[in-house]
C-alpha cells in the first residue's frame, strides 16, 4: 500500500481540521495539503515526466512545504531522498548523484550554495526552491491526482542516507511497508496520537522528526514547523503553552539543552505531552534530572536508518516506575523490542547469547530495509539469512531489556578486556563538573589500547585528572580507568549531534602518548 493514502484517508474524515502551522499561524486544514500533495503528484509525472520509482532529493531547511513534498512524491509512486540541511552542498551533491535523483527541492537559504557548485557530480534536472514561483505554479492549474499511484509494500518510499561518522554515507532502501511498520509500532510502542496533539519539528525533518509526520498525518493531527526552522529551547517551550498536547522527536544532546532552559525560565514544560529521544545514547544522570524538571512526558527509542526508529521503546510507564527494583538498569537500558521486531544478541558466529551477555544486537522484521541502495556488499554484510546485524553491541535481561554498550567498533580492548566506553562515560558524569564527556581508545603497544577520556567542563566548574579518577573508582573496575584526560572546550559532533569519535581517535593519533 502507498503510504500516500495515510494523508488522503485523513483528508476524507477530518478534512476540516487544521493539518500545518509555521509557527501558530495556521497555513493549511487535512484538504488543503492533500490538494497540494496530489497536485504536486500531477505536476511532477506530467510536467517533469518523473515515473513510479524515480527519486526526488530534498535538501530542504524545516520548512512547512515539506510535508506536502513528502506526500506529493508519495501520491506520485516516487521515492523521495531527504538530506540533512547542515550537510556541506559538495556532500549533499554526492547524495544526489548517488541516488541518482533528476529533480530536487531545496529551501532559498542553502539552495544557492548546491546550485552555485563547479562540477557537480549529482545529473540533477531541475533544482526548486520552494520560495520561488516556479513551486507555487505547480500547485496550481493542474487538476489534482485523483488517487495515490499504486505502489506495493516492497516498493522503495524513502532512501536514508546514514549519517557517516564513518566513510561515505550509505543509501538505506526504506520502502512503504517498513514506514507503515513503524507508523503502527508509533501506536503501539512509543504514543498514541490523538487528533487535537501536534507534532513539533524542531529536529531535522530529513531524519526522525520527518519520519514522524506519518504517525501524526494518519491520526490527523496538528504538525507545526517552528518559525526558527529549528531547535530554540525558548521557542519550545512557547509553542507548548500555546497549542499544548505537543510531541517531538529529540536527540540527547537536545533533551538537555531543553531541560536546562526550563530550569532558567522556572518551567516544567506544561504542554509539551511527549519528547521521543534516541539517536544516541542517553546518560542515565541526563534522564534522571530530565524527569525531575519536567516528570513523565518522556519515551526512549532506539532505532536505526536500518530499522527506522523501530528497534526497541522504554515506554513513559517504564520511566517513571521509581518503585520498580529494576529502575536504575531500566532506565540504562533502550527498553524493550518494538511489537514488530524479533530481536536477538549473538557472539561473533552468529550464536544467541545468553541473558547478561554482551554480543551484536541483530533483529527481524518488518521494520528492517530492503538493502543499501547500489550497494550489494555492504547489503550482503549488513543482512544475512534475512537478520539485520546492526553493529551496535548490547545485552538483553531476563525481562526483554536491552542495554546498549557500544558500537562494535568503538569498544576498547585493553589488556584483552573489553571496556565498553559508554560505562566509563555514565561513570564520569557522575562528577558534577563535568558536562560532557567521550570516551575512545588509543592504541598501545603494551595494552593494545588504553582509555583515554575527553571531557567538557561545566561553566565555572575546575576539573582535574585526580578528582576525575577517584569518581571512576567510586563507580567502575579500576582496569577501565581513563590513562588520561583531556578537558576540551567542545566535543566534534556530525550534524545530528553524535559524537564522532574516529575525530578522537584521529586527534590521539596526530599526538604522541604523553
Ligand atoms: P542513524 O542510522 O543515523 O539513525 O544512527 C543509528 C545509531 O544511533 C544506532 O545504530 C545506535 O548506535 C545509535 N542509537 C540510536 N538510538 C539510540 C538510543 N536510544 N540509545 C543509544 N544509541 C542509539
Amino acid at each position: 500500500m502507498n503510504l500516500a493514502h495515510l494523508l488522503l484517508r485523513s483528508a476524507r474524515s477530518r478534512g476540516e481540521h487544521p493539518a500545518v502551522y509555521l509557527g501558530t499561524e495556521l497555513l493549511y486544514d487535512y484538504t488543503s495539503l492533500a490538494t497540494r500533495a496530489a497536485t504536486l503528484a500531477r505536476s511532477l509525472t506530467e510536467l517533469h515526466g518523473l515515473q513510479p520509482g524515480d527519486r526526488v532529493g530534498l535538501f530542504m531547511s524545516n520548512d512547512p512545504a515539506v510535508l506536502e513534498i513528502l506526500f506529493g512524491c508519495w501520491w506520485a509512486g516516487l521515492a523521495v531522498v531527504p538530506i540533512n540541511p547542515k550537510l556541506h552542498p559538495r556532500e549533499a551533491d554526492y547524495i544526489l548523484a548517488h541516488s541518482q535523483a533528476s529533480l530536487a527541492f531545496t529551501t532559498a537559504d542553502i539552495g544557492p550554495a548546491l546550485a552555485g557548485l563547479d562540477a557537480p557530480t549529482s545529473a540533477l534536472r531541475e533544482l526548486i526552491s520552494v520560495e520561488q514561483a516556479g513551486y507555487a505554479a505547480l500547485l496550481r492549474g493542474r487538476e489534482p491526482l485523483a488517487a495515490p499511484v499504486e505502489r506495493r509494500g516492497d516498493d522503495l518510499a524513502w532512501l536514508f542516507y546514514t549519517s557517516g561518522t564513518t566513510g561515505r554515507p550509505k543509501g538505506v532502501m526504506i520502502t512503504h511497508r517498513n514506514l507503515m511498520t513503524m507508523t503502527l509500532c508509533y501506536f503501539s510502542d512509543v504514543d498514541p496520537v490523538q487528533p487535537d496533539d501536534a507534532a513539533l519539528y524542531a529536529a531535522p525533518m530529513s531524519h526522525g522528526a520527518g519520519l514522524y509526520s506519518l504517525p501524526h498525518v494518519l491520526a490527523g493531527a496538528r504538525h507545526v514547523v517552528p518559525a526558527s526552522g529549528g531547535f530554540d529551547a525558548a521557542e519550545v517551550l512557547a509553542l507548548g503553552r500555546h497549542f499544548g498536547s505537543v510531541s517531538m522527536f529529540a536527540a540527547p544532546t537536545i533533551v538537555r539543552r531543553l531541560v536546562e532552559q526550563a530550569v532558567a525560565q522556572g518551567e516544567d514544560g506544561t504542554g509539551l505531552k511527549t519528547i521521543v529521544y534516541g539517536g544516541g545514547p542517553m546518560y542515565v544522570e541526563d534522564i534522571q534530572r530530565a524527569l525531575r524538571v519536567m516528570g513523565p512526558r518522556f519515551v526512549q527509542i532506539y532505532g536505526q536508518g536500518e530499522s527506522p526508529m523501530t528497534i526497541t521503546a522504554l515506554s513513559r510507564q517504564q520511566l517513571m516506575d521509581t518503585r520498580h527494583p529494576q529502575y536504575l538498569a531500566r532506565l540504562g537500558s533502550v527498553g524493550v523490542a518494538q511489537a514488530a521486531v524479533e530481536l536477538r544478541v549473538t557472539d561473533a558466529q552468529g550464536n544467541d547469547l545468553p541473558c547478561g551477555e554482551t554480543g551484536e544486537v541483530v533483529l527481524r522484521g518488518d521494520s528492517v530495509m530492503a538493502g543499501y541502495w547500489r550497494d550489494d556488499a555492504a547489503t550482503a554484510q549488513t543482512l544475512r539469512d534475512g537478520w539485520l546485524f546492526t553493529g551496535d553491541m548490547g545485552s538483553l535481561d531476563a525481562h526483554g531489556f536491552l542495554t546498549l554498550r557500544d558500537r562494535s567498533k568503538d569498544v576498547i580492548i585493553s589488556g584483552g578486556s573489553n571496556i565498553y566506553p559508554r560505562e566509563v562515560e555514565e561513570a564520569l558524569l557522575h562528577h558534577p563538573g563535568v558536562a560532557e564527556v567521550s570516551v575512545v581508545g588509543r592504541p598501545d603497544s603494551d595494552w593494545g589500547e588504553v582509555v583515554v577520556a575527553f571531557v567538557v567542563a561545566s561553566e565555572g566548574a575546575q576539573l582535574d585528572p585526580l578528582t576525575l579518577d577517584d569518581v571512576c573508582r567510586e563507580h567502575i573496575a579500576r582496569f577501565k580507568r581513563p590513562k588520561e584526560y583531556h578537558l576540551v572546550d567542545a566535543l566534534p559532533k556530525n550534524h545530528y549531534g553524535k559524537v564522532l569519535k574516529t575525530e578522537l581517535r584521529a586527534r590521539l593519533a596526530a599526538k604522541p602518548a604523553p
